[in-house]
Parts: C-alpha cells; structure tokens; sequence
C-alpha cells in the first residue's frame, strides 16, 4: 500500500466523510463528493455561506475518511486553504466537469457562491481490519506524522504476559524482550493494561 493507491481508493469510494471543528470546539462531519484528486493535492468545492467554510476559514484542519467494501479504512489529516482567487475558476471548472450532478445544484450563475479549497501536505492512515494480522501503515505526503500506538520500554523483564494478551498476536520476543509490530497492532491496548511491571507506554 502507498499514499497514491489510498487517494486512488478515496477517489473510487468517491463520497467521503469530512470532519472539522466549530467555533464550539464540537465535531462537525459532512459527506464530501465535490473533490477533484491530484496526486499530491484534493481540491474540494463548498459555497461560502455554509459553515464548513466559516470553519475551515478560521481554522483549517480538518480530517476526510472512507471505508472500503474490503474492510480497508482511510483516513486523510490535513489542512486546507482556499485557493488563490485567479486559479478560483480554474479549479471549480474541472470539479465540475468531473463531478456532472454540480452544474444540478449550483446551475448557471449560481456557481460563483463557490469556493475552491485545497489541501496540500497531509498524512494517510491505512488500516486494513479484513487480513489476518490486520495491517495499518501512515503514508506522509508532504506533512509530518505524529507517532501513535504503543511501544515496549527497555525494562521489559521478559514475561511473555503481552504476548498472550495481544489478540493480533503483533508482540514478538527478542533478545528477551517483548517487540510490538506497530504495522498489525490495533491500538486496543491490552498488553498496556496487562503488563505487570508497566513498561509498555503509549505514545
Ligand atoms: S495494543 Fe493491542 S494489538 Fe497492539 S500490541 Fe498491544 S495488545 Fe496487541
Ligand atoms: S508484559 Fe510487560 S514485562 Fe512482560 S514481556 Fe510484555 S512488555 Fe515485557
């Protein structure tokens, strides 16, 4: 799996949950089809009267998602910005010719209510639940990743406790100390819970 091929699932699921946050600080999530797909970019059309554009204005992190017929979950994280206003038409344009049902919505004249962002610089998590182990992996295009999961301290005294707890069996013994496979692990935590000598931390 790559960062591509998850843009190219994106694109074939091809309406996509996107989140953000209101000036509440609450979640706020939407079905989002009016993308256009580069292979380092997504261009998206939403009107300027509508709160997720209030939103994105003031701040433009937001998070896309979509999950697949194979068990496959996509996360995107990044932030977006309007275009520049002489590339404004341009972008809409293509959104448009791609995406037919727009010109049905916002017909004519009315389409210049119209905003065009990109979001350039994100990070995709792929998380597979449908392969045994499951497989999840962060893809950066363009934009760093925070490091999430569990890990294993050096005062691991070799008890094994985790390994048996794991129900991914993703805990691996070497030179006498437990080794999490971060690429099948779930994040559920139990071999956190479960160690006796609390070495294993979240990061
Ligand atoms: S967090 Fe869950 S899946 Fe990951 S290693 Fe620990 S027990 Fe296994
Ligand atoms: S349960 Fe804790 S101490 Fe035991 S092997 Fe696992 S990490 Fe090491």
């Amino acid at each position: 799996m790559d960062a591509r091929t998850c843009l190219k699932k994106l694109q074939l699921v091809g309406v996509l949950n996107m989140a953000t946050v209101d000036e509440d600080g609450a979640p706020q999530i939407r079905c989002m089809s009016a993308i256009h797909y580069e292979p380092d970019a997504l261009y998206f059309f939403t009107a300027r009267g509508k709160e997720l554009c209030k939103q994105l204005l003031r701040d433009g992190r937001l998070q896309l998602s979509a999950y697949t017929r194979f068990k496959e979950s996509i996360r995107l994280s990044g932030k977006a910005v309007p275009v520049p206003d002489d590339e404004q038409i341009k972008w809409r344009d293509v959104i448009f010719t791609e995406q037919p049902y727009l010109e049905n919505v916002y017909p004519g004249g009315t389409k210049s209510i119209g905003i065009i962002f990109v979001i350039k610089g994100f990070s995709i998590e792929y998380f597979n639940l449908g392969v045994n182990p499951i497989f999840r992996e962060v893809y950066e295009v363009g934009a760093a990743v925070k490091s999430k999961g569990y890990v294993v301290g050096e005062d691991c005294i070799g008890c094994e406790t985790c390994v048996s707890a794991c129900p991914q069996r993703a805990i691996d013994m070497q030179d006498g100390r437990a080794f999490i496979r971060q690429q099948n692990c779930l994040h559920c935590g139990n071999c956190f819970e479960q160690c006796p000598t609390g070495v294993i931390t979240r990061r």
